[in-house]
């Protein structure tokens, strides 16, 4: 079985666990669902038996409804173990939210990588570049119209809603680390473009890996550039990463933050490949000869967009065009009221 004879993706668990229900996906590998305050309206959390307790694959969104469910989960799927460490995949409010409150209850580090445990305190923090203004500033330059820019700020920091709290301390995961879970073996390995350095984990025995948000069956990652490296081209690292989900096993079990389980890692990486081609295609041919990242996207995104949709979409539209300037398909000047707009740099076919 491989990706050209593999002819859809599989499911092999076609309804997800109900609130405070947890369900055995793979030996000793639990899956639970926890809510979410927004369109995206849940994330999937992993339960991992380890010994005499439990190493917990990220955290849900930081607020009473989760944290609700999880005193299910403590009195009832934990069987009276204890966690023993958490690991967080990345800084995003849903997968770190409730760092703080779990480690402080369970007396246990928080395991991450570096540039997302910097990250997050950093966006808490609203330090430097990573302040809201910050990004306000970088999407007026692409366009956002004022009415967009003040429902935006109207809304403040969105972090620090879904993480109310962060960790000061916690151990570095490194990339290509291997972890004992258990008795079964873990290695982690980075991915790009949606956040610095989001960690998913391999486990080769049990033909199983925890994808985080790198590698979704159905909706398509955010891939957003930001105001610290408002030049960078996001979209290409996201899609270089995709390789190493694309080199698994074909019949691995892809565990991801969000949707349901899946095999057929291979498959979803061409669909998103072919996805992100056809996306800058159209971008291409829509841009005409000159165009802002604010005007390309209801090219992107058809459906209306609620305020955090908007921002999302304003980061990926940016990502897009960015990519096709750094690759040479478009060009893009700064104009002299600060605005940037990108052109088709050849012509169309
Ligand atoms: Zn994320």
């Amino acid at each position: 079985m491989n990706a050209s004879t593999l002819r859809a993706l599989s499911f092999p668990f076609a309804t997800p666990p109900g609130p405070g229900e947890a369900i055995e996906v793979a030996p000793g590998i639990f899956w639970l669902r926890m809510p979410l305050p927004f369109a995206l309206d849940h994330i999937n959390l992993w339960l991992l038996a380890d010994g005499n307790g439990w190493t917990q694959i990220d955290c849900g969104y930081g607020d009473v409804a989760t944290r609700t469910l999880w005193a299910t989960h403590f009195a009832e799927t934990f069987a009276g173990r204890h966690s023993l460490r958490i690991i967080a995949t990345h800084y995003h409010p849903d997968h770190l939210g409730n760092a703080a409150w779990l480690t402080k209850r369970f007396d246990c580090p928080l395991i991450m990588p570096q540039a997302e445990f910097l990250t997050a305190h950093a966006v808490a923090g609203e330090h430097s570049g990573y302040h809201l203004a910050a990004f306000i500033e970088l999407f007026r330059a692409h366009g956002l119209s004022s009415e967009h820019a003040a429902a935006l700020e109207a809304r403040g920091n969105q972090y620090r809603r879904g993480v109310p709290e962060l960790p000061r301390v916690y151990q570095r995961l490194m990339p290509g680390a291997d972890i004992s879970i258990g008795d079964t073996h873990w290695r982690i390995f980075n991915g790009y473009g949606h956040s610095p350095e989001h960690a998913a984990l391999y486990c080769q025995s049990l033909r199983v890996c925890i994808s985080g948000d790198m590698l979704l069956p159905k909706i398509s990652t955010n891939i957003s550039v930001g105001p610290v490296e408002p030049d960078a081209d996001p979209l290409a690292r996201f899609l270089a990463s995709l390789s190493s989900f694309a080199q698994l096993p074909p019949e691995t079990l892809i565990l991801p933050s969000h949707g349901l389980p899946f095999v057929g890692a291979a498959m979803r990486v061409e669909e998103l490949r072919a996805h992100h081609s056809a996306r800058l295609t159209e971008l291409e041919a829509a841009a005409g000869s000159s165009v802002t990242a604010a005007e390309m996207v209801p090219v992107l995104f058809r459906r209306k967009l609620d305020v955090q949709q908007r921002f999302f979409a304003m980061g990926e539209a940016i990502a897009h065009l960015n990519h096709l300037w750094r690759v040479g398909r478009m060009t893009r000047t700064a104009k002299s009221d600060g605005t940037f707009r990108f052109a088709g740099a050849r012509p169309l076919q």
